[in-house]
């Protein structure tokens, strides 16, 4: 697995080079205690765990705890969240689009003039007012054609709004994978429960047949107890009733 650059680039802005270095090593080996992380990122543990923590803020990783059995003690184990990390893009991504057509605005707006001595640049209000001439040079100024720098933002919102929707299908994917599994554990739940009934239903069959046969053998001998044992059952009964 691998990051695409646009989420390198978030992680490198959040963890700067040695997190998204350690992420890029954990996405590579997927969930994974933290000693082994360490031991193949070739750093003491407590600053691996210290990047972890870093990523964790923007909860770009996630853990999950278990006893050690021998020593009692936790052990964290560590895996990339990409959804998170989608979900972050796509946040940045949305604020890009709207600057970005911010600034499109502008660019209709405001015409744009030019010294071509010093450089300097004026709108038309500040370029009318002195007449269309350089304030500090004198020149004329000339009208900029900004129809590239408006293509420019254009194509950049093309590929912006093109980045969201991979990442929306991408999201949308992992969520019906996710539902997917969800169902299919639920099915298999089921599958187990009635495989149990069945197999308690069985049981008691077998032992009903069984009870049937032991009672056939030894017919004569349990005859005579289970007589009585109903016979007192009765007399209880009855004098309870006279109560
Ligand atoms: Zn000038």
């Amino acid at each position: 697995m691998e990051f695409s650059n646009i989420a390198e680039e978030l992680i490198l802005s959040i963890a700067k080079e040695d997190g998204l270095e350690l992420a890029k090593l954990l996405y590579s080996l997927g969930n994974i205690d933290e000693f082994t992380l360490a031991e193949k990122f070739e750093r003491d543990v407590n600053y691996v765990r210290s990047l972890l923590y870093s990523l964790y803020e923007y909860k770009i990783v996630s853990y999950s705890r278990k006893r050690d059995p021998k020593k009692m003690w936790w052990i964290y184990y560590w895996e990339i969240n990409n959804d998170r990390i989608n979900e972050l893009l796509l946040k940045n991504i949305k604020k890009e689009i709207i600057d970005l057509e911010d600034q499109k605005l502008k660019l209709y707006d405001n015409q744009t003039f030019e010294c071509k001595e010093c450089g300097r640049v004026f709108n038309f209000e500040a370029s009318a007012e002195n007449n269309f001439q350089c304030p500090a040079c004198a020149k004329v100024l000339q009208y900029v054609d900004s129809s590239f720098l408006l293509k420019e933002v254009e194509d950049k919102i093309g590929s912006m709004s093109q980045m969201l929707n991979k990442i929306n299908k991408e999201l949308a994917d992992a969520r019906i994978e996710e539902e997917n599994q969800r169902e299919i554990a639920k099915e298999k739940e089921k599958k187990k429960k009635t495989a149990k009934r069945k197999a308690d239903k069985k049981k008691k069959t077998e032992k009903k047949t069984k009870k049937k046969t032991t009672k056939k053998t030894t017919k004569k001998p349990t005859k005579k107890t289970v007589k009585k044992k109903t016979i007192k059952k009765i007399s209880k009964k009855k004098t309870t009733k006279k109560k």
